[in-house]
């Protein structure tokens, strides 16, 4: 059972540095890490050497001590950002480090804590981490975000189970959907996952589709226009120097922006939707232009009404996103309760902001140009998820032929 684990864990750290990184030889890849993370951050570090880097820089944070300096520290400490952690970063910056992180931290870690303090940290690392984390927006080095479980999270997915049992779980349940099995095989599985998703994207930017219709039992009816030169992308990105890597394991979607203006008719939920901290469940939207003119939830509906209100833009689409029925996240059927796994679960949308990207020179445009272009701008963005056993989707084409894109859930090509 133990040895099991080991081996899984070892392949995991081996595809985050592998497939995820794809560190280079010759490079120095930095490791966000915490503590608790020590056994798999060492595997890391060890497969970071195997890939050649020159050396590897884990760096440790420890939530015990982040908590008691919330707490106790001098108060005028969370004004400053001390210059040996800015050139650190720098340091990276200038050497084009990939950079390995995890997500999974206790997300009450700071519970209790003056608001102040956290308010005043985050405006003084703001300035100074600006450039490294731009840099990383515009891919400047590789980048990849895996997971580690902790028992905070383990058992808000687990509500069942406690500490290590939660935590057992919950790896169990990401070793399965990062197609892990203990058998070394996970980075040659991975390759095939991104060349399926790669020759699917294709096939959609090559036809350039006017339109999408969405249908299922449910009652989803819903016509979604893209813009022109709309690009759909996924899995894989690519760095400034032409390095490709995988930011996301595990990635499931292809993506693309509908026109803000461009939506009409109604679509259902097919999975609860967390938003924070408040869980809807069962809800439909009815769009007419592009703006959602109606809203029902089974629960939660007036969390779901606050959050389509934020401003002008959330009331509208921002991003199409397609995933087969028999994803393997979906088919464990878990709620993760983080952005990582379940945008990654079913066919979604997003109401509010879209990715400039998923237009043709979208990155250039200034908002009002990406705007007329047709895509949505908005403080927000927030995945739902629309996916059914029975989802059909077929696109038209601009000279009117009619494409079947999604047949009973799955891809048709
Ligand atoms: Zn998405
Ligand atoms: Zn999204």
């Amino acid at each position: 059972m133990v040895k099991d684990f080991e081996a899984k864990l070892s392949e995991y750290a081996h595809l985050l540095v592998e497939v995820g990184l794809n560190v280079r030889p010759g490079q120095t890849p930095s490791i966000e890490s915490h503590i608790e993370y020590a056994a798999l951050t060492r595997l890391c570090v060890a497969a970071c050497f195997d890939c050649g880097a020159r050396n590897v820089a884990p760096y440790y944070g420890d939530d015990f001590t982040t908590r008691e300096s919330f707490l106790r520290a001098d108060a005028a400490v969370f004004e400053e950002y001390p210059s040996y952690m800015k050139a650190r970063i720098d340091w990276y910056l200038e050497h084009k480090c990939p950079r390995l992180s995890f997500t999974g931290s206790n997300p009450e870690l700071l519970k209790g804590v003056d608001p102040a303090r956290i308010q005043a940290r985050r405006k003084a690392s703001s300035g100074p981490t600006k450039p490294y984390f731009d840099a990383m927006m515009a891919n400047r080095f590789q980048w990849c975000v895996g997971a580690h479980p902790t028992p905070a999270w383990a058992e808000k997915v687990f509500p069942g189970k406690k500490g290590e049992e939660a935590v057992d779980a919950l790896w169990d349940a990401i070793f399965s959907v990062c197609r892990i099995t203990g058998d070394g095989k996970a980075v040659e599985r991975w390759r095939q996952v991104v060349d399926t998703i790669a020759r699917r994207a294709k096939i959609l930017n090559d036809y350039q589709f006017a339109s999408l219709h969405y249908a299922n039992s449910l009652g989803t009816d819903l016509k979604v226009r893209l813009p022109d030169g709309h690009v759909w992308a996924g899995a894989t990105a690519h760095t400034t120097d032409g390095v490709e890597y995988l930011p996301n394991i595990p990635t499931e979607e292809i993506f693309t922006s509908p026109r803000w203006d461009g939506v009409d008719g109604r679509v259902y939920s097919t999975l609860p939707l967390a938003m924070d901290g408040n869980l809807i469940r069962d809800f439909y939207f009815d769009f007419k232009d592009g703006r959602i003119v109606d809203v029902h939830a089974a629960e939660g509906e007036e969390f779901l009404r606050r959050g389509i209100e934020l401003d002008e833009g959330a009331r509208c689409l921002g991003e199409v996103a397609l995933v087969p029925y028999d994803s393997p996240i979906h088919n464990t059927g878990i709620l993760f309760y983080n952005t990582l796994f379940d945008e990654n679960a079913s066919c979604h949308f997003a109401f509010g902001a879209a990715y400039p990207g998923c237009v043709k020179g979208g990155e250039e445009m200034d908002g009002a140009a990406q705007k007329a272009a047709g895509l949505n701008q908005s403080m927000t963005h927030v995945d739902f998820m629309v996916g059914s056993r029975d989802l059909s989707i077929v696109g038209t084409t601009r000279d009117g032929r009619e494409i079947p894109v999604f047949v009973n859930g799955n891809f048709a090509f």
